[in-house]
């Protein structure tokens, strides 16, 4: 089969690899049909976040068709759509019980597909085959109706934008959204679509922000281009206030926070350095 590898920032290549294939009874094989690039991959292909050197095959977002399963593996069957989450998890094991698949203890810390060897040998989606060790664990059927190119990024920007504000907003309703950062791209993008389609109110320009405080440097509001005419926009985007943490917090920001005097209800800093993953 190919795959597609990173060799350096601006340089990708197909290249002939091993096929996938089963080889136990809970593992499958699927073919990607449709493949989303990462803000992270981004920021690789641009150069701009270097933590990942080498080369390695590239992609872990994506939606894929199921070819091949092992004995054991009961929801999902040659043929189907599914969702490959990007983390490798088991299902079974303590973290994942938890909730916490990111965290198996069933594979090394940080397992996942896209970035060896820091993630492990499981390869990348830009490939004509991809193993995967958890079949019923990881793999999510998708409905017929969904067309795969939409939901390519719910292996992982898609729900990492989505679990910055989905819970928040279910613990505090109608609470207004900022985005701090974001320089990532589609994870804070994904955000503003969510937080609206959860409800988040439409808040003053930054210029008549609450407290009459001067909005940060940078600040740029995301309004129209298919977010809805609202009034203004729903959302606040401080890209050059700094963020120094990966946080989500309802209610009132810490104090001191750089961002802290604009905000009220949710506060969500995420993509330091541009990755969205
Ligand atoms: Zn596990
Ligand atoms: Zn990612």
């Amino acid at each position: 089969m190919r795959h597609l590898v990173f060799l350096a920032p601006g340089r990708v290549e197909w290249q002939d690899a091993p096929e996938p294939a089963v080889g136990g009874a809970l593992e499958a094989v699927v073919e990607p049909v449709a493949v989303a690039t990462c803000d992270l991959d981004v920021a690789i292909l641009r150069g701009t976040f270097r933590a990942f050197p080498g080369q390695f095959p590239l992609g872990h977002e994506g939606v894929a068709r199921v070819t091949d399963v092992g004995d054991a593996v009961a929801s999902v069957s040659p043929g189907d759509l599914v969702v490959v989450p990007f983390q490798i998890s088991c299902g079974t094991c303590r973290a994942c019980q938890a909730g916490r698949t990111g965290n198996c203890q069933s594979v090394a810390l940080g397992s996942m597909y896209g970035y060896e060897p820091f993630g492990g040998p499981w390869g990348g989606f830009l490939a004509d085959k991809v193993r995967v060790p958890y079949a019923d664990a990881m793999l999510v059927r998708l409905a017929p109706a969904i067309d795969p190119a939409a939901v390519a990024s719910l292996s992982d920007n898609v729900a990492d934008a989505w679990r910055t504000v989905g819970p928040p907003l279910a613990e505090a309703p109608g609470s207004e959204v900022l985005i701090v950062g974001g320089a990532g791209g589609s994870v804070p993008l994904y955000a503003i679509q969510q937080a609206l389609a959860l409800g988040a109110p439409a808040v003053p320009r930054a210029a008549r922000a609450r407290g009459g405080r001067a909005p940060p440097s940078g600040t740029r509001h995301l309004t129209g281009g298919g977010l809805g005419d609202r009034g203004g926009s729903p959302v606040r985007s401080a890209e050059e206030t700094g963020p120094d943490a990966l946080a989500v917090k309802a209610g009132q920001p810490k104090p001191g926070h750089a961002s802290g005097g604009h905000l009220r209800g949710i506060l969500l800093v995420t993509t330091a350095g541009g990755d969205g993953s």
